[in-house]
């Protein structure tokens, strides 16, 4: 194929869109965008799903623990696995460690409108792309500034609301897109969310984005069995369950990331010769400060 220059790269625009956002939003200011990885996975438009996710990739171990099994009469232990702990996977781009990932499902996000959204309501007279911005900025915030892993929300009656944010974080965000907005940021940073995903095709002459070398597979946080000398001795009322846990990688750099062609109905490697973190990428300078945070979310 001839025509992958000229092919828009999403992931890198949205790269570039969100290192503007958090340098015009003092809200944001403590994202440091050397931290942030931006990928694609594989969602189509019209299906159920998360248009992002913002994945946490920097929180600690857990404490050692172990699955078990009850008997359903007596309730006593029967079987335990190998204790273990769960990691997060390590991931460097150009030497520094990614502290959070945000994944764009595609095309399914290029087809996003604000009509009939959750968000619908906090916007007036705005055309139906501004849901796009919406969203880059939503994954943004879900970014704990306090170096705590998830960024914590609280509902009404007081209670933990991680996984519905109620009200007051979609309005918050919405007041942080026309905050972006009034910042007069240059228009050509965000002229690709305007256009559907057939639009974009139509324009660019196909859609690419980064994804890992392990598509549709990407970092995520494993178990790690304790080393047998640290294992505690097993009671002898008690049978091992061995773990199935699928191998996979845990450390991931530059080189692991590779570029996709994403159509309406699938997605191909593109040759590797189009490099992924192009030099337009590097070239920006991320302003603020620089913090780590984390955050794991869905939204649709
Ligand atoms: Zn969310």
């Amino acid at each position: 194929m001839t025509s992958d220059a000229r092919m828009i790269n999403y992931t890198e625009r949205i790269s570039l869109l969100a290192r503007d956002i958090v340098s015009r939003v003092p809200r944001l200011s403590y994202i440091d965008p050397e931290e942030l990885l931006i990928f694609a996975r594989y969602g189509r438009t019209g299906a159920e799903g998360a248009f992002a996710t913002c994945h946490c990739i920097s929180l600690p171990p857990t404490d050692p623990g172990y699955y078990y099994w009850r008997d359903r009469q007596s309730g006593l232990i029967t079987r335990r696995s190998h204790w273990f702990v769960t990691k997060s996977p390590a991931v460097f781009v150009g030497g520094t460690r990614i502290q959070y990932l945000v994944s764009f499902a595609l095309p399914r996000f290029c087809d996003q409108v604000l009509r009939g959204s959750r968000k619908e309501q906090f916007y007036r007279q705005v055309p139906g792309w501004l849901a796009k911005l919406d969203t880059v900025v939503h994954e943004l915030y879900h970014i704990d500034p306090q170096f705590a892993g998830i960024r914590q929300f609280e509902r009404a009656d007081g209670g933990n609301a991680s996984s519905s944010h109620g009200s007051h974080f979609l309005e918050t965000v919405a007041d942080m897109v026309r905050e972006y907005l009034n910042s007069r940021p240059d228009p050509a940073l965000y002229e690709f969310l305007r256009y559907r995903f057939s639009e974009l095709e139509a324009k660019y002459g196909g859609v690419v984005a980064t994804t890992f070398r392990t598509f549709p597979s990407y970092p995520q946080r494993y178990i790690e069995f304790l080393p047998a000398g640290e294992q505690p001795v097993l009671p002898e009322s008690v049978r091992l369950q061995p773990l199935k846990t699928p191998a996979r990688p845990t450390h991931f750099t530059e080189y692991d990331l590779i570029v996709r062609q994403f159509t309406t109905g699938a997605t191909r490697a593109v040759p590797r010769r189009e490099r992924l973190l192009p030099d337009l990428v590097r070239q920006m300078t991320p302003p603020g400060p620089q913090q780590r945070a984390a955050a794991i979310e869905h939204d649709k």
